[in-house]
C-alpha cells in the first residue's frame, strides 16, 4: 500500500526548536524533512547565543588585563584586532553549522536548503514550487528584529543581525533599547574599546527584572558608557563625520553605527497561514495549546515563533516536547512557570523565580536577603565593582521563590541555583548548605538576617 503522504512531518525552520524536533521524531521512525531559508542552526547558533557569548568572551578580557596589574603583572598596552576574532568566531560558527547540519543527516532527516510555506493542513510549498504532502507540519521559523522606532533615517541602522557582519569595529556606537539585546551588545563594545552610548526610553534598563539588579546593572553602565535613559531616538543622518544621531533632548551624537535592538517579532509574515486559517496574536505569534498544536489538528508550533518564552533552551524543550507527543505516543508539556535566564552583559545577571516585585504580588508576605560587596578579584587591581547576591522567601512556607545575582558568572551561578529553586528548597535548606569559601556565591547560604524590603510585606 502506498503511503498517504510524502513524509510523516514537514520541519519549517532548522533553529533550536526545529532541529531538536526534527530529530527525535526520526528517532521514532518518523519519515522527516526539514526546511532552512538560511543557515541550519538558526538564530542561537549563527546569530545570536554562540557568537554573542564569543564576542563577551572578548570583551571582558579588558578588565582582566586591568585586574592583573593589581597582582603584579605587567601585560603592556593590550590591543585588540577586530579582524581576528570576526574570522575566528566566524569559524566556529561554520564548524558548528556543519555539525546541526551532519547530525540532522545522520538522524535520517532531510534537508532542504530552501524556504518553505504552508499550503494546506496537510502540504507546504517550497520556493522552487515544489509541493511536499505531510501528515504532520511544525512551524518553526523564529523571530527576527523589529526595526523600531521608525523615525527619518531608520534605514542608516543596523539590527543584531548585522553587528555579525561588521567587517570593522566601530570605533563610535550607538545602541538602542533597554532589553536583553540592548545591554549585552552595549557591554561588549564598551568592553572592546568603542566608545558606547546607551540610550533607553525607559528610567532603568531591562524592565521585567527585579529592581535592585536593574539599580545595580544602570549604575555599573553609567559608570562602563554614556548611558542616556529616559531619551528617545528622534532622527538620524549622514553627517561627514558619521551618522549623526537626533535625541529628544535636542542633542545630537555623532557614531559610526547605531544598533537597535528594540525587541522581535515572530516569523509569521508570508507563511501561509491564512490559507488554513490560522490567526496570529497582535504580536504576530501562532497561539498553540500546551503540547504546541495550532487550531488546526496536523499543524504544531515551537520556539520563538509562538512567543512564550523566547530562550534557547525553551525551543529546544518544546521541539522535544512536541517529538515526544506526536510521534512517540508520550503526551508531553514544557513547564513555562520557572525559567533559570542569563543576561550576558558585563557585570553578567542570572536570574530564577519571582522578583521581589512579584513576589510581593504573588504571596502577599515575603522576607528578602541581599548582599552586595566588592567582588575579591577587584580588591587589588581597585577596579570599581559590585556583585550583588538577593534571595527572595516566601514566609508562609519558608521557599526561595527567586534567587537574583549580579556579578562574574552570574549564569553559572544561576544555573546551579535554579536545580534547588525548582526542587523547592526553603531557606532553611539554602542555610544548612556549607558555604564554598572563599566564593562570592557562598553569601546565597551565608546570608540570615533579612533585609528591609523595598515595599513593605
Ligand atoms: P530560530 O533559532 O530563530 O530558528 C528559526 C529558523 O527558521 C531560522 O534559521 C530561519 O532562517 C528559519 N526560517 C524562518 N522562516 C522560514 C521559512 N519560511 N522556511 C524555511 N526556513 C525558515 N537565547 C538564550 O537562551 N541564550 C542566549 O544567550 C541568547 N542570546 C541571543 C542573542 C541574540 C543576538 C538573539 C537574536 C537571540 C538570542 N537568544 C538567546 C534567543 C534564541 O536565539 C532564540 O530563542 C532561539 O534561537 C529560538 O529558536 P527557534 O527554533 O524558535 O528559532
Ligand atoms: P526585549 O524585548 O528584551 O527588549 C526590547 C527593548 O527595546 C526594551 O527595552 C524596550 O523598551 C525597547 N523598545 C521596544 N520598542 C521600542 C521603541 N519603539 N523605541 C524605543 N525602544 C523600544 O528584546 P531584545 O530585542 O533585546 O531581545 C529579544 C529576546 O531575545 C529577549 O526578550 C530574549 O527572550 C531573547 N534573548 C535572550 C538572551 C539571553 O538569554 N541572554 C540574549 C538576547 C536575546 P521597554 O522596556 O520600555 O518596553
Amino acid at each position: 500500500m502506498s503511503e498517504p503522504y510524502d513524509v510523516d512531518l514537514f520541519v519549517i525552520g532548522g533553529g533550536s526548536g526545529g532541529v531538536r524536533a526534527a530529530r527525535i521524531a526520526a528517532s521514532y521512525g518518523a519519515r522527516v524533512r526539514l526546511a532552512e531559508e538560511y543557515r541550519v542552526g538558526g538564530t542561537c547558533v549563527i546569530r545570536g547565543c554562540v557568537p554573542k557569548k564569543l564576542m563577551v568572551y572578548a570583551g571582558r578580557f579588558a578588565e582582566e588585563f586591568e585586574d592583573a596589574a593589581g597582582f603584579g603583572w605587567e601585560v603592556g598596552a593590550p590591543r585588540f584586532d577586530w579582524s581576528v576574532l570576526k574570522s575566528r568566531r566566524d569559524a566556529e560558527v561554520a564548524r558548528l553549522e556543519g555539525l546541526y547540519d551532519a547530525n540532522l543527516r545522520r538522524s535520517g532527516v532531510e534537508i532542504v536548503p530552501q524556504r518553505a510555506v504552508i499550503d494546506g493542513p496537510h502540504a507546504v510549498r517550497l520556493a522552487d514550487g515544489t509541493r511536499v504532502s505531510a501528515r504532520v507540519i511544525l512551524v518553526a521559523t523564529g523571530a527576527t528584529p523589529v526595526h523600531q522606532p521608525v523615525v527619518p533615517g531608520a534605514e542608516l541602522a543596523i539590527t543584531s543581525n548585522e553587528v555579525f557582519e561588521l567587517e570593522e569595529q566601530p570605533k563610535r556606537i550607538l545602541v538602542v533599547g533597554g532589553g536583553y539585546i540592548a545591554v549585552e551588545f552595549a557591554g561588549v563594545f564598551a568592553n572592546l574599546g568603542s566608545r558606547t552610548t546607551l540610550v533607553h526610553r525607559g528610567d532603568k534598563l531591562l524592565r521585567g527584572f527585579d529592581e535592585d539588579v536593574r539599580d545595580a546593572l544602570d549604575a555599573a553602565y553609567a559608570h562602563r558608557m554614556d548611558l542616556r535613559l529616559g531619551r528617545h531616538l528622534t532622527r538620524l543622518e549622514r553627517g561627514e563625520g558619521g551618522i549623526l544621531a537626533h535625541l529628544d533632548d535636542g542633542g545630537a551624537i555623532e557614531v559610526d553605527q547605531v544598533l537597535v535592538a528594540t525587541g522581535r517579532r515572530p516569523n509569521t509574515a508570508g507563511l501561509g497561514l491564512d490559507t488554513v486559517g490560522i490567526a496570529v496574536d497582535p504580536a504576530g505569534a501562532i497561539p498553540v495549546d500546551v503540547f504546541s498544536k495550532t487550531s488546526v489538528p496536523s499543524i504544531y508550533a515551537v520556539g520563538d515563533v509562538t512567543n512564550r518564552a523566547n530562550l534557547t533552551p525553551i525551543a529546544i524543550r518544546e521541539g522535544h516536547a512536541f517529538a515526544d507527543t506526536v510521534f512517540g505516543d508520550k503526551p508531553t508539556s514544557v513547564d513555562h512557570g520557572l525559567i533559570p535566564t542569563a543576561v550576558f552583559s558585563t557585570p553578567e545577571i542570572g536570574v530564577v523565580g519571582h522578583d521581589e516585585d512579584s513576589a510581593w504580588k504573588a504571596f502577599g508576605e515575603i522576607d528578602v536577603y541581599k548582599a552586595s560587596f566588592r567582588p575579591m578579584k577587584a580588591t587589588l587591581s581597585g577596579r570599581e565593582e559590585r556583585t550583588l547576591m538577593k534571595i527572595v522567601v516566601e514566609r508562609a512556607g519558608n521557599r526561595v521563590v527567586g534567587v537574583h545575582v549580579v556579578g562574574h558568572d552570574a549564569g553559572e551561578i544561576i544555573q546551579a541555583a535554579g536545580i534547588a529553586v525548582t526542587m523547592g528548597a526553603t531557606k532553611a535548606d539554602f542555610d544548612r548548605t556549607v558555604a564554598v569559601h572563599p566564593t562570592a556565591s557562598e553569601e546565597l547560604v551565608t546570608m540570615k538576617v533579612p533585609s528591609a524590603p523595598r515595599r513593605p510585606a
